[in-house]
């Protein structure tokens, strides 16, 4: 592993590099095998200092170093009295690493966390270092780019003043008025997250609330007849709630409320797989019923499921490309053969509704069955040999999803 700490070393590693010989790595939280090699892993951390993060004038952007982990640029941002528009489950994960995969949060007006990125810096296969900003021609295709571009060394984020964040949980949803009603239901504060375990298939088992103190009205007494937990709840009803983030209405800064836990635990259920599938809001509903089908099969696999609305955008393999999406994902038992041969079922189901498998957890799907679903596919392939005609970055994931 090599662990530069600056552009110019960056540089060293790529001009020596051979095809297939470098691999950019955040903090390894991929369930999927993309930044795997066979090579060096280039790590981020050495370009990770939170006194590398540099506000803007006019206090509407922060350029940030590659490695910086969310929750540690969120204290840092929080101490301007500035914020993000938003955040994933956790705050351990590195901000390039998140923003390569497509890594998003939840709500219905908040777009993946790469559409916060104005401009991202990247040290291509050819050793050059490339900038490209929010409408260049190829920046859409540059930012959830799966580490197949170059390295990463510093990104430009938007941000916003500071905000507080409260959050209420309501256990118990009827999955079909749920389902009749899923607009007003992911609608009802500015971010809202659904976790069920399918024990009871025709129950929701959680909705969490988060909103803005400073924009959403009070949280609703009760949600299609459920009501506000009186105690604090981890995603998964049941397990210890001491790793999440608080909640009972309780309002707090944004940075303590947008995850579902805290910095400083062991995030979700430890031992754990997860797969996410991003299904255009337009068949959502069909395939949350396709996924109810299954349940039975499902349960013994799984310790949650969690769903997620996504706004469009305009990234070329973002899971919300051109359409508002709603992310229907599994945490699974650490058992990888058993989820393998799960998977083909849910793909089966699910990839015919449009559903795109988040990049960085574990899917099936090859380069044939990805391609039909995304537009800019082929414009992305080609951007990737631009950037590395070696293929210096290419490793056995991109070759099997992406055909490089
Ligand atoms: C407990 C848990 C909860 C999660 N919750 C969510 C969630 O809420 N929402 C969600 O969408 N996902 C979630 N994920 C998935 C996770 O956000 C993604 O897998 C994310 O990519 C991990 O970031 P990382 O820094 O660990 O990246 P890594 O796994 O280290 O790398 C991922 C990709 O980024 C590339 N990369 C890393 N650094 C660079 C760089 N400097 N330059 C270029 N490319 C780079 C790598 O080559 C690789 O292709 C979760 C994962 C875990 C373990």
């Amino acid at each position: 592993m090599a662990t530069p700490r600056d552009v110019d070393e960056v540089r060293a590693l790529v001009r020596d590099a051979r095809p297939g010989s470098v691999r950019p790595l955040g903090t390894r939280h991929s369930f999927s095998p993309i930044a795997d090699t066979r090579g060096t892993l280039v790590s981020s951390a050495g370009l990770a200092d939170p006194s590398d993060v540099v506000v803007a004038p006019d206090r509407a952007s922060a350029r940030v170093p590659a490695g910086i982990r969310y929750g540690e640029l969120a204290r840092v941002l929080h101490a301007k009295g500035l914020a993000l528009a938003n955040l994933a489950s956790l705050p351990h994960i590195s901000v390039a690493g998140a923003v390569a995969t497509g890594t998003h949060g939840s709500g219905v007006r908040n777009g993946s966390l790469a559409t916060a990125v104005r401009a991202v810096e990247f040290v291509d296969g050819t050793g050059e270092l490339v900038v490209l900003r929010r409408g260049d021609a190829a920046f859409d295709g540059a930012v959830v780019a799966l580490g197949a571009l170059g390295i990463v060394v510093a990104l430009d984020l938007d941000v916003e003043p500071g905000f507080e964040v409260a959050q209420t949980v309501y256990r118990d949803l009827p999955l079909d008025a749920l389902l009749d009603a899923f607009d007003e239901a992911t609608s009802i504060g500015y971010s809202v997250s659904l976790f069920t375990t399918w024990r009871e298939p025709d129950v929701v088992d959680q909705l969490w609330l988060k909103r803005r103190v400073d924009r959403d009205g009070e949280a609703p007494a009760s949600v299609l007849g459920a009501r506000p937990s009186p105690i604090e709840m981890h995603p998964i009803a049941g397990v210890d709630a001491a790793s999440s983030t608080p909640q009972r209405g309780v309002a707090g800064p944004w940075l303590e409320r947008l995850p579902h836990f805290r910095l400083e635990f062991t995030p979700s259920a430890g031992e754990e797989l997860q797969s996410e599938y991003l299904v255009p809001r337009a068949t959502a509903i069909e395939a949350i019923r396709a996924v109810r089908e299954l349940a039975l099969d499902l349960r013994p696999l799984l310790h949650v499921t969690e769903l997620r609305e996504i706004a469009a955008d305009g990234l070329w393999l973002s899971g919300a490309s051109g359409t508002n999406a709603v992310g229907l994902h599994f945490t699974w038992v650490a058992d990888q053969p058993a989820v393998e041969a799960m998977l083909p079922r849910l793909e089966e189901r699910l990839l015919p509704l449009g559903a795109r498998p988040h990049w960085g957890k574990v899917f099936l799907a090859d380069a044939e069955r990805l391609a039909p679903l995304y537009p800019r596919f082929d414009d992305f392939r080609a951007l990737a040999r631009t950037h590395d005609p070696d293929g210096v970055f290419v490793n056995d994931f991109l070759r099997a999803k992406l055909a490089l």
